[in-house]
C-alpha cells in the first residue's frame, strides 16, 4: 500500500527539536486529489475492518484514538469517514465538552477514564484530557472555575500535568491499551474558509458557534499551547501525529494509514482452536448435518 510511509511521515515520538511551524498545514505529498487518494483511502477502511476483526475476536489488546484539533479541523469528518467499514459492536466514540458539575468534583483524568475502550475494542476520544493543557490553559478564567486548590494551581502546574499525562500512558500501553494521538494541523486561513461556508451554506448553519470565532482570537495562545503539549507528551508507545488538514481527503488518508499500521504492529490472530474444541465444533456438525 502506497500510503504506508504516510504513517511515519508525521510522526513524533519525542521532543526533540520539534517546532509546528515546520509543518505545513496544506501538505499532501505525492497526492494531487482527492480523486487520486480515493482508491487507497478505500484499501485502508477495508484493511481497517480485516484488522479489526481479528483485534476483537482476539480479545488482548485495545486502541484507543485521541483527536485534538481547532475548531473546523475537521475532527467529525475525519472520525466519520475513517471508522465507516468498522463494526460498530467493537467500536465507540466519546466527545468531550466542558466538564460537568459531578466531574469537576473529580480529578482531571477522572471523567476520560470510565471511557477507556475494553480489550479487543477501539475508542475513540473527540477531544479528551488534552483539553486540560489547551483550553484551560488558554483560559486561566477555566482553571479558576476548577475545584484544585489554590495551592496546588503554581507555574510548575502544566508541567505536572504534562507528567501526569505522560505516566497515565505509559500505565495504559503497559497494560495493553495502544494509544494514537491525532492533532488535525489546520491553518488558520482555511479555518476562516470553513466558517464562513459555516455562515453561508444553509446545510452547515447548524455546525456554527458564535464561541468559534471567539476562540479564533486566541489562535497564537493556541498554537503556542499545542505546540508544547505534542513536544511534552509524545512518546514512542503513544507517539502524536501532526496531520494537514486543509485539505480533509488528505487527513482522512493519513488517519486511515495509521491506524492501518497500527493494528498491523501488533501480534493480532484469530483465537486458536484446542483439540477439545474442535471436536466438540465436529461433533455439532455432525447433528446438524443429520438432522433435516
Ligand atoms: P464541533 O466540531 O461540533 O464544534 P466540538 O468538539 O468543538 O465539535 P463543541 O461543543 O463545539 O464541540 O465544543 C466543546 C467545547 O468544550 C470546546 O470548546 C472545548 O474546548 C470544551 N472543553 C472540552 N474539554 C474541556 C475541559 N476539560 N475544560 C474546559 N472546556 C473543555
Ligand atoms: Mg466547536
Amino acid at each position: 500500500m502506497k500510503t504506508r510511509k504516510l504513517a511515519h511521515a508525521f510522526r513524533i515520538e519525542s521532543e526533540k527539536h520539534f517546532r509546528l511551524k515546520d509543518f505545513d498545514p496544506a501538505h499532501t505529498a505525492n497526492w494531487r486529489s482527492k480523486e487520486h487518494a480515493e482508491d487507497e483511502l478505500q484499501q485502508s477502511i477495508q484493511r481497517m475492518a480485516e484488522l479489526q476483526d481479528m483485534l476483537y475476536a482476539q480479545d488482548r489488546w485495545a486502541l484507543l484514538l485521541i483527536f485534538q484539533a481547532m475548531d473546523a479541523a475537521g475532527k467529525d469528518g475525519a472520525i466519520k469517514h475513517v471508522m465507516s467499514g468498522v463494526n460498530p459492536q467493537g467500536c465507540q466514540v466519546y466527545s468531550f465538552k466542558a466538564p460537568s458539575e459531578v466531574e469537576l468534583q473529580h480529578d482531571f483524568l477522572w471523567r476520560t477514564t470510565r471511557d477507556l475502550p475494553e480489550r479487543g475494542h477501539i475508542g475513540i476520544f473527540n477531544r479528551s484530557y488534552y483539553e486540560e493543557v489547551l483550553v484551560v490553559r488558554v483560559h486561566p478564567e477555566i482553571l479558576a472555575n476548577e475545584k484544585t486548590p489554590k495551592s496546588l494551581c503554581g507555574k510548575e502546574m502544566w508541567e505536572e500535568r504534562f507528567e501526569d499525562i505522560r505516566c497515565f500512558e505509559r500505565h495504559m500501553a503497559r497494560g495493553g491499551t495502544v494509544i494514537r494521538k491525532f492533532f488535525l494541523h489546520v491553518s488558520k486561513k482555511e479555518q476562516k474558509k470553513r466558517f464562513l461556508e459555516r455562515l453561508e451554506e444553509p446545510e452547515k448553519n447548524w455546525k456554527f458557534s458564535a464561541s468559534d470565532i471567539h476562540e479564533r482570537k486566541h489562535w497564537d495562545d493556541y498554537q503556542k499551547a499545542y505546540e508544547e503539549m505534542i513536544a511534552n507528551t509524545a512518546s514512542e508507545h503513544s507517539p502524536w501525529y501532526v496531520v494537514p488538514a486543509d485539505n480533509k481527503w488528505f487527513t482522512r488518508l493519513v488517519v486511515s494509514a495509521v491506524v492501518v499500521a497500527t493494528l498491523e504492529s501488533l501480534d493480532l490472530a484469530y483465537p486458536k482452536v484446542e483439540d477439545a474444541k474442535r471436536r466438540e465444533l465436529e461433533a455439532a456438525k455432525k447433528v446438524l448435518l443429520a438432522k433435516k
